[in-house]
């Protein structure tokens, strides 16, 4: 018998879920062939989560992953999302996931990508998505329901008002330097809830391709239940079941190492170890700001086309630029007095430039397309 895929319980849904689920975002960008090549090796293996969006490539997702699965369709857990807020939009959504799907049913359907506030008024007002969520799981079109985020904070109204059954967000190493609220806040009210965590971009949409076991070491000793992954290809998929079924609880030391060592972190990403929370500007508040607005990839350093070409596709992959740059406004003047004072900032254990980052962190999110001279040099 070939490697089998460990399952983990989702929340309190009564479901069990395989730790590595199949994203189908990168669906859209690979053939029927390919398409059918992945699922029937994810199966294989024992994978049981499969998750898709009405938005991925206008449906051209979900009609390729109901293809490629026929009539095993009971095998899945099978999970799609809408990024409608209201009824209306909603209700037409979720019939046209379900005819492209071929199926008559969702195990899960995903309010996606709440960003503000105001996104959770407009689904729970009057008319709002809803009321169709609950239809469709009053007509059994629907059995569970979870809401998905680019902007972790946007998870804590959502838990509260929108009844969920789930929550979904990226886990990766990135996330403790950018999104450190998720580990705080977020993550921690999901589980007192009893809310399934379906973790995303276990490998950073790409970004840690050269770290497969590191990355999967990390993610899975997270607060999480599932990692939904995309594949381009079985070799791809094939490397993530190798590291997921080798996959053992790793010590704490272990995951400080990763921290310190990964190659994408570097001497360049603030590891948020609150030596730089200062008593004149919260000065670490300012690096995962710096996380938010561009995940802290631009680092002003010559680099190689294709790792430039990546960074360059992935750094504002979820736009929260401008949600960076209004939170960064109220410490832009300590900074500004700090920069100008000659006053020693901490030494970084792990190697950071502390005086340069913040000159560069200031100018991003202070919107300034001109970097001054002297952070080029390194
Ligand atoms: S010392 Fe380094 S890792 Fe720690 S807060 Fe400062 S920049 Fe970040």
């Amino acid at each position: 018998m070939g490697k089998r895929i460990p399952r983990r319980p989702l929340g309190k849904t009564g479901l069990e879920v395989s730790v590595l689920g199949l994203g189908g975002f990168h669906q859209v960008e690979v053939g029927q062939d390919t398409v059918d090549a992945v699922v029937d090796l994810y199966l294989a293996a024992g994978g049981n989560y499969i998750e898709t969006a009405r938005s991925y490539g206008a449906g051209a997702s979900e009609h390729k992953l109901g293809r490629a699965l026929g009539d095993r369709r009971n095998d899945v857990i099978l999970a799609s999302k809408t990024g409608q807020r209201d009824a209306e939009g909603a209700w037409r959504e979720v019939n046209e996931s379900l005819e492209a799907l071929g199926t008559d049913h969702l195990d899960i359907l995903i309010y996606h990508c709440l960003t503000e506030d105001a996104d959770v008024n407009a689904l729970a007002t009057p008319g709002g998505a809803v009321e169709a969520f609950r239809r469709a799981q009053e007509q059994g079109m629907v059995r569970y329901t979870a809401a998905s985020t680019h902007w972790p904070l946007a998870l804590l109204p959502a838990m509260e008002r929108l009844r969920l059954d789930a929550v979904m967000y990226w886990v990766n190493y990135l996330v403790p330097c950018n999104y450190p609220e998720l580990y705080h806040t977020v993550a921690p009210r999901a589980r007192e809830l009893g809310l399934g965590i379906i973790g995303m971009k276990p490998l950073g949409d790409g970004y840690l391709h050269r770290s497969v076991g590191p990355a999967f070491t990390y993610a899975l000793a997270q607060e999480v239940d599932v990692l939904a992954c995309g594949f381009n290809s079985p070799e791809m998929l094939a490397a993530d079941i190798d590291a997921v079924c080798a996959w053992q609880p790793p010590e704490a030391s272990q995951l400080e190492a990763i921290l310190r060592d990964a190659p994408e972190l570097g001497d360049y990403i603030c590891r948020q170890c609150g030596r730089c929370r200062l008593e004149d500007a919260d000065v670490m508040r300012v690096f995962e700001l710096e996380g938010k607005f561009d995940q802290q990839m631009f680092d002003g350093r010559p680099t190689s086309a294709p790792d430039y070409a990546l960074r360059q596709r992935l750094c504002y992959w979820f736009n929260n630029q401008e949600r960076a740059m209004a939170l960064y406004q109220p410490l832009a003047p300590a900074v500004e007095a700090l920069l100008a004072s000659d006053c020693a900032l901490p030494t970084c254990p792990y190697g950071i430039n502390v005086r340069r980052k913040l000159c560069l962190a200031h100018t991003k999110l202070t919107g300034n397309p001109e970097f001054p001279s002297g952070v080029y040099s390194f």
